[in-house]
């Protein structure tokens, strides 16, 4: 069976490898169809494809949208996207814009809670000046000590209600799908069950999805709790949504579950490479 891995972060976001080195850890792990899907950023599709053609993986271009629904962040991955088509590109440039400025004032909020210079401390781990991510500021917290890992400082500091968190506005889901559609791609809505919604948002959410044309949910995802996978499974077909998997990689000891462990999708739903040729 093909080992399909298609949500993986590279440095050109808040991943910690750069993308050729994503490539041979997906590579390593066994993955024979692999897509890069850098937040808001497709700067690294060219040297991910160099580097997946050379190691004997088919590549799939990608990107993951930060979008705002109903208040709340949820993110919209594209699949084969041309990472070239100049509406995309207009569309993720200003979706990044306002990263800074989120930034520092994420650093001042910390201050405010005694944690110093955590916005400096933070650029210190960015690759990419033009995507600083809560990440950045996880992984100086954890250096700093007050953290032994990320997620706990995500519970801790930067998530909603937390003395670090920032609100944010980024791009709507029908900018999102519109741009990966423009762009040639799929649409995908990562990681489903890590949202806050009810029920009852989350079909709504589902139901816009679709009307747009958004074509698959991720199903098998490191971002879920293996619970959530037959449950996502069943949505999707319930929703006649195609399933994606992959493992949300962002640094090798950083994960929630491990790469090479993370299950193939259930029997039950189609697979989003399913017509690939
Ligand atoms: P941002 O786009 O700057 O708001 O950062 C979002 C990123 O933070 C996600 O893509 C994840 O990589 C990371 N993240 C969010 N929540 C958590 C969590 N609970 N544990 C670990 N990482 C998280
Ligand atoms: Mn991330
Ligand atoms: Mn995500
Ligand atoms: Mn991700």
């Amino acid at each position: 069976m093909l080992k399909v891995d298609l949500h993986c972060h590279s440095n050109v976001s808040d991943g910690v490898l750069a993308p050729a080195a994503v490539a041979k850890y997906a590579r390593q792990a066994g993955v024979d169809v692999w897509a890069l899907t850098d937040h808001d950023e497709v700067g690294g599709i060219a040297a991910a494809r160099a580097a997946a053609l050379e190691l004997g993986m088919r590549f799939v271009a990608g990107v993951e949208i930060s979008i705002t629904w109903s208040g709340e962040t949820v993110h919209i991955v594209g699949l084969n996207i041309d990472e070239n088509d100049p509406a995309l590109l207009r569309g993720l440039a200003a979706t990044r814009e306002g990263r800074d400025a989120r930034g520092r004032e994420i650093g001042e909020q910390l201050a405010k809670a005694g944690i110093h210079g955590a916005y400096e401390g933070a650029l210190e781990f960015v690759d990419n000046p033009a995507l600083m991510s809560r990440t950045h500021f996880a992984r100086f917290l954890v250096q700093q000590g007050y953290c032994a890992n990320t997620p706990e400082v995500f519970r801790k500091y930067l998530s909603e209600g937390k003395p670090g968190y920032v609100p944010h506005r980024w791009a709507s889901l029908e900018q999102a799908v519109g741009w990966i559609q423009g762009a040639g791609g799929v649409a995908v809505i990562a990681h489903p069950g890590r949202y806050r919604f009810t029920q009852l948002q989350q079909g709504v959410l589902f139901d816009e999805f679709k009307e747009l044309g958004g074509t698959a949910i991720e199903v098998v995802t490191g971002s879920h709790t293996p619970d959530q996978y037959p449950v996502y499974a069943q949505l999707a077909n319930a929703y006649g949504f195609l399933a994606s998997r992959g493992t949300d990689f962002h640094a090798p000891g950083e994960a929630r579950v491990d790469f090479a462990a993370l299950p193939p999708l259930p029997a039950s739903v189609t697979p989003v490479w399913h017509d690939w040729t």
